[in-house]
């Protein structure tokens, strides 16, 4: 007998008719021998819409409320599933994450784990009961709510799925697993059955949201195999796990153990909509200077992304110094530059918010020169100008104008012979919001 931790996303239970449809899939699990614990997130968009909702309340509602507003997302899923599931002749009982037993710090809107206790949810599946856990939240030590930020239903199925020692934690969601690109915006995409820890670390940090950062972080920690899927079809998806190939035979001879472990050049492109630029302009090019800027932006709690900065005019001893950030981060940044510039003496601040920026993630790229030579040749073919650069050991990031990234994601997709020969990708349902 195993045990499953499945995970379904709100485009998979978007209504009752879906929610009735996962039941239906979830006590097919339970008849079939295994015991199952399922994590639900909130129905279709209304993480979105409560969003919304506060915002027309308060421009800056208070994180501990906004929290507390949010999770109340996954309590209507939740208790919906475990009745639908009921109804089907199969023990089902609904938690909250604090009931479940996920600990938290008291970071509202992106708290981390700090435990997880799962002590209901082992006794609920030792009765034979399947349960059910609502995602995306937990409790910090002084008992209030807090959610793990956007997607965290991903990181709450895996940590889990690490704690009670699950067989598998499967992903469910609107396509049939990981692409080489966003099938939303590459129908050609191709699905790719196997993707190792650290390639998918790199999509998904780069904006691939399919599995969400924490997740895979917490994955590879506990190393808990990942299996990204559709609730829609019956179809195998894309295994997450720690290297490319089967378990390695040690008696296999040496050859077949290479092909094995042979990793592609190119496992995808991820692209990201969700930050902005700032320009400090005419900066003293002195020492010290880069670190009291980046001092005052971590202060004012931003998650920088690239940094760039020019040489400076010999003439004028100035340089210009560009990063990029979240969207959402871009306020209080730019408030805590403005307040530095008597103290640096720079000339100017630019603020950009129309960029998107393209990343190619492979784990061959660190052993096959010309990969930056042929990102870059197909974007001036598709006649896309590139604004900033940033390289890891498997990845290469460039930043391009926001209306222009649609086009440069295919173009990259194309030019390193990514396209699927059999078809278009299939979306099965979700907003893409
Ligand atoms: P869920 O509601 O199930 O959590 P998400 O919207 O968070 O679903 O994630 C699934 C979406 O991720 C897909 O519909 C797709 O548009 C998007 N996506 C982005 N990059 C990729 C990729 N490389 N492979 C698959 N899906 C991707
Ligand atoms: N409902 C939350 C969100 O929309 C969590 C999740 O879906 O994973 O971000
Ligand atoms: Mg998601």
């Amino acid at each position: 007998m195993a045990l499953v931790v499945q995970k379904y996303g709100g485009s998979s239970v978007s209504d009752a008719h879906s929610i009735k449809r996962v039941a239906k899939r979830i006590a097919a699990t339970k008849r079939a021998g295994n015991d199952v614990v399922v994590v639900v997130s909130a129905m279709g968009d209304t993480t979105d819409e409560l969003l919304d909702l506060a915002g027309q309340i308060t421009p800056l509602p208070p994180q501990r409320e906004l929290d507390i507003l949010l999770t109340s997302g996954e309590r209507i899923s939740m208790s919906l599933l475990a009745m639908a599931i009921t109804n089907l002749g199969v023990k089902a009982k609904s938690f909250t994450g604090q009931q479940a037993g996920l600990m938290t710090d008291a970071v509202h809107g992106r708290a981390r784990l700090v435990d997880v206790v799962p002590h209901r949810i082992r006794e609920t599946v030792e009765k034979g009961q399947v349960a059910i856990v609502a995602g995306f939240q937990g409790v910090s030590s002084t008992n209030d709510v807090t959610t793990l930020g956007r997607g965290g239903s991903d990181t709450t199925a895996v940590a889990l799925a690490a704690g009670l020692d699950a067989d598998v934690c499967e992903i469910y969601t609107d396509v049939d697993g990981v692409f080489t690109a966003d099938p939303r915006i590459v129908p050609s995409a191709r699905k790719i059955d196997r993707v190792t820890y650290e390639e998918m670390l790199e999509l998904a940090a780069s904006g691939a949201k399919v599995l969400a950062l924490r997740a895979v972080e917490y994955a590879r920690r506990y190393d808990v195999p990942v299996h990204v899927r559709s609730s829609f079809s019956s179809t195998t998806g894309t295994l997450v796990t720690g290297t490319h190939g089967d378990a390695i035979d040690p008696n296999a001879p040496a050859a077949e153990e290479e092909t094995q472990m042979e990793a592609p050049i190119i496992s995808g492109v991820a692209h990201d909509r969700s930050e902005a630029k700032i320009t400090v302009v005419g900066v003293p090019d002195k020492p010290g200077t880069a670190a009291r800027i980046f001092e005052v932006v971590a202060g004012a709690g931003a998650n920088i992304d690239m940094i760039v900065q020019n040489v400076s005019a010999a003439h004028t001893g100035l340089t210009d110094i560009s990063f990029t950030l979240p969207h959402a981060d871009s306020p209080s940044t730019l408030a805590a530059l403005n307040a530095l510039q008597e103290e640096l003496g720079f000339a100017s601040l630019q603020y950009d918010d129309q960029i998107g920026k393209l990343s190619l993630v492979g784990a061959g790229m660190k052993s096959h020169p010309g990969v930056s030579a042929r990102l870059f040749g197909a974007l001036r073919d598709a006649g896309i100008n590139i604004e900033m650069i940033s390289t890891s050991e498997i990845r290469i990031s460039v930043v391009t104008r926001e209306d222009a990234l649609d086009d440069a994601v295919r173009a990259i997709h194309t030019a390193f012979d990514l396209d699927s020969a059999d078809g278009e990708a299939v979306v099965y349902a979700g907003s893409g919001r």
